[in-house]
């Protein structure tokens, strides 16, 4: 099974599809990531926050796949900001982790009450000047706070936003694309809130054989967002995996891009209040 592949602004190759892991206990991490390796995935989505980097690192370790061959994307919570806490957490990280270097390193949410971004980001830039990390990105920085990064100069490779078919963000697709900046779904299957599998994706499911899961993401993928469905159980981490080999015409991609309800599709949090 190929998973497509896309080129970052900063030149590496990122894996378009991969697993997320928000909520899965560290105890069940490990399984899970190697199931999944087994079955071809190469790029894990994990965060400070969701307490499951050693389990995450445990698996890449033990995989036996080459440390190159995978992508591991982790995140700076919200409560650390600045040179000293940034560099700090970051060694925490690598450590829990017990790898070399970070493929991708993201600032989790703008947390605009917690003071300037700017030292925060400068500090991430340094990171990847000095190989501990590939690539440099942003998380939930809507149009809103996007200028503010891009401002200094140091251009994300990517902004992790929540984006699925009902929820779809224009107005900071459209500023990140300016820049080359690769759109990051999170929760891109409406985290198991949306019933998608009446209306026009159940539709289409049922025309193509597929599953409403994969309608939605491979809609994702032909959209260009990269994407990284969570699940713990090994049937469906298959399923979404054989997503990656669904073309869905361009009459029901259109059909898809219609069903975005604007703000009013919004499952979390709003990037100006979560702090
Ligand atoms: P998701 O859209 O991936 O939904 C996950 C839920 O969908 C599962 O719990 C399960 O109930 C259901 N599901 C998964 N596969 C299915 C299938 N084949 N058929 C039917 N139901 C299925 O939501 P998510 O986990 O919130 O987002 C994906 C990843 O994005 C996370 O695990 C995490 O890595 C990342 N994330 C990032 C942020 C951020 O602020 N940057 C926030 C949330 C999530």
């Amino acid at each position: 099974m190929a998973i497509p592949q896309l080129k970052l602004n900063d030149g590496n190759i990122i894996p378009q599809f991969g697993l997320g892991t928000w909520q899965v206990p560290n105890e069940d991490a490990e399984r899970v990531v190697l199931e999944a390796f087994e079955m071809g995935y190469r790029h894990i989505d994990t965060a400070e926050l969701y307490m499951n980097e050693e389990a995450v690192g445990k698996a890449v370790r033990s995989s036996g796949l080459p440390r190159e061959e995978i992508w591991v994307t982790t995140k700076l919570w919200n409560n650390h900001r600045g040179k000293r806490e940034v560099e700090a957490q970051f060694e925490k990280s690598l450590k829990l982790l017990g790898l070399d270097y970070i493929d991708l390193y993201l600032i989790h949410w703008p947390a605009p009450n917690n003071g300037p971004i700017e030292e925060t980001w400068e500090t991430f830039a340094s990171l990847r000047d000095r190989g501990l990390v590939r690539s440099i990105g942003v998380s939930n920085f809507d149009e809103r706070f996007l200028p503010a990064i891009l401002n200094t100069g140091i251009i994300p490779a990517v902004d992790q936003i929540e984006l699925n078919p009902q929820f779809q963000q224009r107005a900071t697709v459209d500023v990140a694309s300016e820049y080359d900046v690769k759109i990051e779904a999170w929760g891109p299957l409406g985290r198991g809130k949306i019933d998608f599998d009446s209306g026009v994706i159940g539709n289409i499911a049922q025309q193509i054989g597929a599953t409403w899961a994969q309608v939605v993401l491979a809609w994702h993928i032909a959209r260009g967002h990269i994407v990284f469905p969570k699940s713990v159980h090994k049937a469906r981490v298959a399923e979404n995996l054989a997503a990656t080999e669904l073309v869905l015409s361009d009459a029901q991609l259109q059909q898809i891009d219609a069903l975005d309800l604007g703000e009013a599709g919004r499952l979390s949090g709003d990037p100006a209040l979560v702090n």
